[in-house]
């Protein structure tokens, strides 16, 4: 088989699991993770003889490094500014880790793939970013744009022949990551935000913890 030389799919790789950063490709079996294992769980054929993939001890502090860039990669965020939200979810009450994921998770691209409109955030930026989408009506092309209680997100009407919005209306459907606390119109491809996440919106998968400690010992 031939080797799988996707610069995105190396950052699951190095993370050994799956992000989920390309979109309907992860959920097929071309998934880079999902072919580097067999059946057992183990490492396959282009893996070391007879065995289970052995991996570097980590230390305390590459645990805590691999779990913040886990949550950067997931939601595509460069450091300035992962860090930049990470200091402005220490200042907000409550629980800095849990803080930071909901302030991520009020992203508007995050918020554009959370509706089914993108099968990716890297998809759901490009969106944002060419100007397609709109916040109460007015264009918003700033990804990281943080929505709040009572916006309504939407596409703009000018965007509407384009193939991100086709895209849009074949994906909204089978959306994946359906949230409790955004409405979708699958119709019109409108988003209205009825509340900010709780706690058990974002992602679980994210350890939290170690993200507060890796900042804290800096
Ligand atoms: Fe590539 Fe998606 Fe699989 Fe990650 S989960 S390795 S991005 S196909």
């Amino acid at each position: 088989m031939a080797r799988n030389t996707d610069p995105v799919c190396k950052i699951c790789k190095s993370q050994g699991e799956k992000l989920f950063l390309k979109g309907e490709r992860c959920y097929t079996p071309k998934c880079a993770v999902d072919r580097s294992r067999d059946s057992s769980g183990r490492r396959g054929a282009s893996g070391p003889p007879g065995g289970q993939r052995r991996r570097r001890r980590l230390s305390d502090h590459g645990i805590q490094l691999r779990a913040k860039q886990k949550a950067r990669h997931i939601y595509g965020i460069y450091e300035k500014q992962f860090r930049g939200m990470f200091d402005e979810a220490a200042r907000l009450e409550g629980v800095t880790g849990v803080n930071l994921l909901k302030l991520l998770e009020r992203r508007l691209d995050n918020v554009v793939y959370r509706a089914g409109f993108a099968t990716s955030r890297p998809q759901a930026r490009q969106a944002v970013n060419h100007g397609h989408i709109q916040v109460n009506g007015r264009k918003v092309d700033i990804a990281s744009f943080i929505v709040k209680p009572g916006d309504v997100v939407s596409w703009r009407e000018p965007s509407k022949s384009s193939g991100l919005y086709k895209a849009a209306n074949d994906n909204v459907g089978r959306r994946r990551q359906a949230t409790n606390w955004i409405t979708v119109d699958s119709e019109n491809l409108t988003a209205a935000i009825d509340s900010t996440p709780n706690e058990d919106d974002v992602d679980s998968t994210i350890d939290t913890r170690l993200i507060t400690e890796y900042y804290s010992r800096r």
